[in-house]
This record gives structure tokens, sequence and C-alpha cells, in this order.
């Protein structure tokens, strides 16, 4: 007699099974095996997209080439666009029926650095920094990876139109790097431009989670920055006659040393917050005590309490010890704190738990890792910090090649970092990962 083993009968199911999917017996397929088949199909292009942009780079607040090129994609897929809102900064609208309104955000510059990642699509290009020298111009914190998924996303929210409803904005930001993009975006008054949205969301690409994967955090997710010039000033003269001058230099070591005590001594270390002095120049040669030294120091946390403790203490300690070295008081020391500052990037625990819960069920639950803040900073937290409290929230995108993140854990070795001149992320799964994240998102965010 004609038996089935076990593992035959089996088979003989899985077979009807198949057979009952493609005659479309069976559930519609997933958003998400849609999107995935969608964006499978648009790869080839995504690729030549991202190489062109990459090879391309535009230094903060000249992104006149990139601005252009998603200007004309988004308006080529039915977007209302509007361009130069402050910089380079522009806006795409999609109407899509009644139902909420969701921000989608990339940012668009590049920085000054040569590349030395070795990959084929490598940036050669040069541009000319704000002191009108010529750098080498790189994408070296991905924001060419940033604009890839925007872009992707973009054509898979008009291919997947009938899953949607509401109003979709897409927002491509000028000059991230240098802090002044979206402010010059609010000052343009974006909310009164577009309609304003009820979430507004945005990812970072990560250069130290494997492509693939997501990171997120509720609430802190990075630092305020602020960036602050110390000049010095002193009594020049001989170096051989100290005796008769006022010295900057040792002035100014005294007060470095004593900068270290802010967080240290006088922040409750509960607190997080960062005073680093990046910068010290002064002087011309061995034996001229000079008559200044220039200081710049970038300072993070998180509240504005501690910001403005650490702001008050940077004051107290340079005056005093000016005071100390009997300078006059018109050579007290001057401190100027650049404006605009990045606020904090806070985001709303309940649009990102919402998030959170989407991600898991496309990417599977190891997939989606929560991550701790840290004290880079980002302007996307100004796009929840108008009169309307927008809902924010960014997250990262894993753009490392796996196996080099295997390897890195190992042997204990470093990848490089964000604004590394070798910091080169594996495109496809980082590209595909960011379009599925965030189209799951936007369906997830868009319903009446
Ligand atoms: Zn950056
Ligand atoms: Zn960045």
């Amino acid at each position: 007699m004609f038996r089935l083993s076990f593992r035959s009968m089996k088979n003989v199911i899985s077979l009807f099974i198949l057979l009952l999917v493609s005659s479309g017996l069976t559930a519609q397929p997933s958003a998400d095996a849609e999107i995935q088949e969608f964006i499978d199909k648009q790869y080839p292009s995504l690729d030549t997209l991202y190489k062109y942009l990459h090879r391309n780079p535009e230094l903060s607040s000249q992104e006149e080439q990139t601005s252009r090129l998603i200007a004309d994609e988004l308006t080529s897929l039915g977007f209302e666009v509007q361009e130069r809102l402050g910089m380079y900064n522009l806006a795409g609208v999609l109407k899509n029926g009644e139902g909420p309104t969701l921000l989608i955000r990339t940012d668009m510059d590049a920085l000054p650095l040569e590349e030395k990642t070795g990959v084929p699509y490598a940036s050669t290009t040069k541009g000319t920094n704000a002191a009108g020298e010529t750098v080498g111009v790189m994408h070296a914190c991905g924001h060419d990876i940033h604009m890839t998924v925007f872009l992707g996303t973009a054509r898979t929210m008009v291919e997947m139109k009938d899953q949607w409803s509401g109003t979709l904005v897409m927002v491509a930001q000028s000059a991230e790097e240098s802090g002044f993009g979206a402010d010059a975006l609010f000052k343009a008054n974006l909310y009164d431009k577009v309609p304003v949205p009820d979430y507004a969301i945005a990812l970072h690409d990560n250069a130290s989670l494997p492509a693939g994967t997501v990171g997120y955090r509720a609430g802190a997710f990075m630092a305020s920055v602020d960036m602050v010039d110390i000049t010095v000033y002193g009594e020049g003269g001989h170096g051989a006659a100290p005796h008769t001058t006022k010295d900057p230099i040792v002035l100014a070591a005294q007060m470095i040393n004593s900068f270290q005590t802010i967080v240290s001594r006088e922040i409750n270390p509960i607190d997080p917050a960062v005073v680093t002095v990046g910068s010290i120049h002064g002087g011309t040669i061995y034996n001229i005590i000079p008559d200044e030294v220039k200081l710049q120091l970038t300072l993070r946390s998180y509240s504005p309490e501690v910001r403005n403790q650490i702001v008050e203490a940077l004051h107290r300690i340079t005056k005093n010890l000016a005071q100390q070295a009997r300078l006059p008081e018109e050579k007290y020391p001057k401190i100027s704190i650049r404006d605009p500052q990045t606020p904090a990037t806070i985001n709303d625990t309940e649009l990102t738990n919402r998030l959170v819960t989407v991600f898991k069920e496309t990417l599977g639950e190891d997939k989606v890792v929560e991550t701790p803040p840290n004290m880079v900073g980002e302007d996307f937290s100004r796009f929840g910090m108008q009169d309307e409290k927008v809902p924010i929230c960014m997250f990262w995108l894993g753009a490392v090649d796996p196996q080099k993140v295997k390897e890195a854990e190992e042997t204990g070795t470093k990848l490089p970092s964000l604004h590394s001149p070798f910091y080169a992320p594996l495109p496809e799964p980082t590209i595909k990962t960011g379009i599925r994240a965030m189209s799951a998102a936007a369906l997830e965010l868009l319903v009446e």
C-alpha cells in the first residue's frame, strides 16, 4: 500500500498552501511585502541616486544641485513643492484625502572632509568653506543615505496611495551640520507655508548598528549644542621679560583647567553635560608673549537649566581669573555664544512607542534595538519646538556591514564613526531597511 511519510505529507500540505496563495484564495499580502517588492523593483535606480549623491556632495547652505534634484523628483511624484524656504530648504506637500498630516524630514548637506573610504563611488569633489578655503567634500554623516531613503519613501507612499489617507509633507533641510538650517526654515515660517503636522519624523544613519536594524529611544535622544568663542586678553611683551607682561597664554591655560571642574564639581552628576575646548590659538613665535588667545568650546547638555549653569560658570571663572591676573576690567575675557544654539532632541514617548511597535512587526523584534542617549546634536529638534508643539521622533538606521560589526565586537577594534573620512555605510541593506521602516511608519500614522 502507498503510504505517505510525515515528511512527504508536510510537503504536500506546503504545496497546497502555496497553490492557495498563488491562486489568491488567501489573505492579501501584507503592506510590508508590497513595500519590499516595490523597493526591490526601485533599487537599481535608488542605487544610482545614492551613488550620484555620494559623488556630488555639497557643503552646508550650498546645497543648490542637491535641492534641485530633490525638488524635481518630488514634483514629478505629484508633490506641490516650495523651494528656498530659507537657504536651500524645501518642502513638498501631497494631499491624499482626509486624515492626519505627517512630516518626514531629511537633511542634505555634506562635510568639509577628504574621503578616504576607497569605495569605487568615493567623492573627489572639492568645495569652498566659509573661510574661502578649498576643501575636500564628503557625505561623512550619511545624509546621502537619508536623502535616498527619503525619496524612496516618497515613491513608495505615492505607489501605495490607496492604503493611506491624510497629508504627507516631505521636508529637505539645508545646513544641518552648521546648525543654521532648521532655524532658517522656521524663520521662513514653515508651519505657515505647509499644513501643521500632527507628527514629524526623521532618521539618522548610525555608524555602529548593523545594516538591517533600527535603533530608538523615547525621551532624551540627542543633546543641546552651544558653540562658544572666548577671547582671553593680556598684555604682551618680550618672552624673556614675563614680569613686564600679563601673559594670556598662562591665563588661558588656567581657564581651561578650571573649566574641567564645571561638569565634575558643579553640575549634578545625574545630569549629562559636556564642556570641551576644541581649539586654542595664540601667539606667533617662541619669544613673544602675545596680547590675546582665542578659545573655541562646545557645550552639551539636556536641559536649559544645566546649559545656563554652564554658561554662568564660564563667565564667572574667566572673569575671576582675569581679575586675579590683575587685568583691568576692559581686558576681561569676551565670551560670545553663537546664535542659534541647537536645542536638545527629545523624542515624544507616545509617538516613539507607536513607531517601535510598527518597526518590530515590520523588521522583526531582534532588528529593533533601544539605544542610549548621547551628546551629539541635531537641529531636527526645532520641528517640535515651535508654537505648535508637534510630537517628534528621530530614530537610528543601522548602516554598517553586519560582518564588520561582528569583527569589531570580536577583536575590540573601533569602527569609523560618523564624520570620519573612513565612514562607509553599506548602501543596499541600509537603504532598503530605511525605506521599509519609514514607509511602515508613515502608513501607521496616516490613517483617517
Ligand atoms: Zn553630522
Ligand atoms: Zn548628520
